[in-house]
């Protein structure tokens, strides 16, 4: 198990050895299941600006900045294209509908995954396209000993937000390795493009809707039909790495 994987990686990109030293995590999705949340938020939002944004879309689209989702959306269904400026002032009233949701719960599984990583004496790095501040803000005290604000990349941190590989070539410049010492954790399609276009090994974990084969058809390395799934292969998945 998983040796084909690793071996079709190698290959795929030309490299000779998977010797992983961090994993980078996704955010939405995979820290926190936030997603239900964002869908319905981008729904009520753009309705209001008379924009047609279905709740699945909102994962279709997930990991792109916000800004950049709203002139989509634009040029598709008014044929126009908008300001920078106007589409962030779009975008605020989104974050506002955000804010006023519930608050969301750590993805099952995945504190227990961050452990088990921290054990074996690799990194946890966050990469995430988000620029809402209130859940950034919260990310190093939520994940006490797990996560630390020096290893986290947000949308304040790069100019091209996902599907472009910046915010994740941007991660493994904090981390201080190379693309084949990192394993990328994403639940979004757009996200796993990113992953796979930094040349890191990348996990897909469908916590979401969508179908599996979206995460395939972008190149996904592995998939988990949920965290806890990912959390039990962990060490099968590291036996590989260190045999090989
Ligand atoms: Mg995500």
């Amino acid at each position: 198990m998983f040796e084909i994987e690793i071996k079709k990686y190698l290959e795929g990109h030309g490299f000779e050895a998977f010797k992983p030293k961090a994993v980078l995590f996704d955010m939405d999705g995979v820290l926190y299941n936030s997603m239900p949340y964002h869908a319905v938020s981008w729904h009520k939002s753009m309705k209001r600006f008379g924009l047609d944004m279905k709740p699945e879309e909102a994962y279709q689209y997930e990991g792109m900045r916000g800004v950049e989702t709203i002139k989509l959306l634009a040029r598709q269904q008014w044929n126009k294209e908008i300001t920078d400026e106007e589409a962030a002032n779009m975008y605020e009233e989104k974050s506002n509908e955000f804010r006023q949701c519930p608050k969301a719960e750590k993805m099952e599984g995945v504190e227990d995954l961050m452990r088990k990583i921290k054990a074996d004496g690799l990194k946890i790095v966050v990469v995430t396209g988000s620029g809402q501040k209130s859940l950034l803000e919260k990310l190093e005290s939520e994940f006490n000993g797990l996560i630390h604000r020096e290893l986290l990349i947000s949308s304040f941190d790069v100019k091209h937000g996902k599907p472009n590989p910046e915010p994740y070539l941007c991660g493994l410049k904090k981390a201080g390795i190379e693309p084949w010492e990192g394993i990328v954790v994403e639940n979004a399609p757009l996200g796993v493009r990113a992953g796979v276009a930094a040349n890191i090994f990348t996990v897909a974990v469908n916590t979401g809707p969508l179908p599996q084969k979206m995460l395939a058809d972008e190149g996904a390395n592995l998939i988990f039909k949920d965290m806890p799934s990912f959390r039990d292969s962990w060490d099968k998945l590291k036996e590989n790495w260190v045999n090989s």
